[in-house]
């Protein structure tokens, strides 16, 4: 099952996000997991959907969530209507701004791990990797990695845990850095699960279409 993946915002180092999707990847292999993340290159956001937010260090330039969810979405569905395109139905970004939101119920963790959405079916992901920032570029990536495993399990109906695990939300970043770059046995055995469960739903479909 293909992933799409993609990057909002300059990255001056964006070797960093093929590193982090192959290394998810990698995780992905070795655990015989059937998903693969295959890259879209990336969004472009016109510059008029910038905004600036204040924040106690000063204003910050952002991409309202909104608006990253409904271009995601237009990337998804402009991939699917593709002659030669992909079979995704999902779609994971990476951005160099902070997300803000106009919902101010917006959790302050969800700024800090993301947030996935399903639109008809379809499923579109984002992190920030602004609060995962670090001089040390093994340290970034492994925070990253474990943030795009959070949201990708919760894509496939994970709900948090508090085993030793990415599915378990961090009260700081230090807590974050504690958990390992995998998925507890219980959350594993949850998304084998779900795969063997969408993918079966696939096939059916692809059998009735052929009939
Ligand atoms: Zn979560
Ligand atoms: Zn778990």
């Amino acid at each position: 099952m293909y992933i799409g993946a993609t990057y909002i915002g300059k990255f001056t180092d964006r070797e960093f996000i093929f590193e982090v999707f192959d290394e998810a990847n990698r995780y992905f292999e070795e655990n015989g997991i059937p998903l693969r993340f295959v890259y879209l290159g990336k969004l472009e956001l016109g510059p008029g959907y910038l905004i600036n937010i204040p924040t106690e260090k000063g204003n910050v330039k952002g991409y309202p969530l909104e608006a990253i969810i409904e271009a995601l979405y237009a990337r998804l569905v402009a991939e699917l209507q593709r002659e030669d395109g992909l079979p995704i139905d999902r779609l994971f970004g990476l951005t160099t701004f902070p997300l803000v939101s106009r919902n101010p119920y917006f959790h302050l963790y969800e700024r800090f791990l993301g947030i996935q959405q399903e639109i008809t079916g379809m499923k579109v992901m984002v992190l920030s990797i602004k609060p995962f920032e670090s001089e040390n570029r093994t340290l970034m990536k492994k925070r990253v990695l474990k943030g795009i495993l959070h949201e990708l399990g919760h894509s496939f109906g994970l709900e948090h845990c508090s085993n030793e695990c990415v599915m378990n939300p961090p009260e700081d970043i230090a807590d974050w850095d504690s958990r390992p770059v995998a998925y507890c046995d219980s959350c594993m055995r949850k998304l084998h699960g779900a795969l063997t469960a969408e993918l079966l739903l696939r096939e059916e479909k692809e059998r009735k279409k052929g009939r």
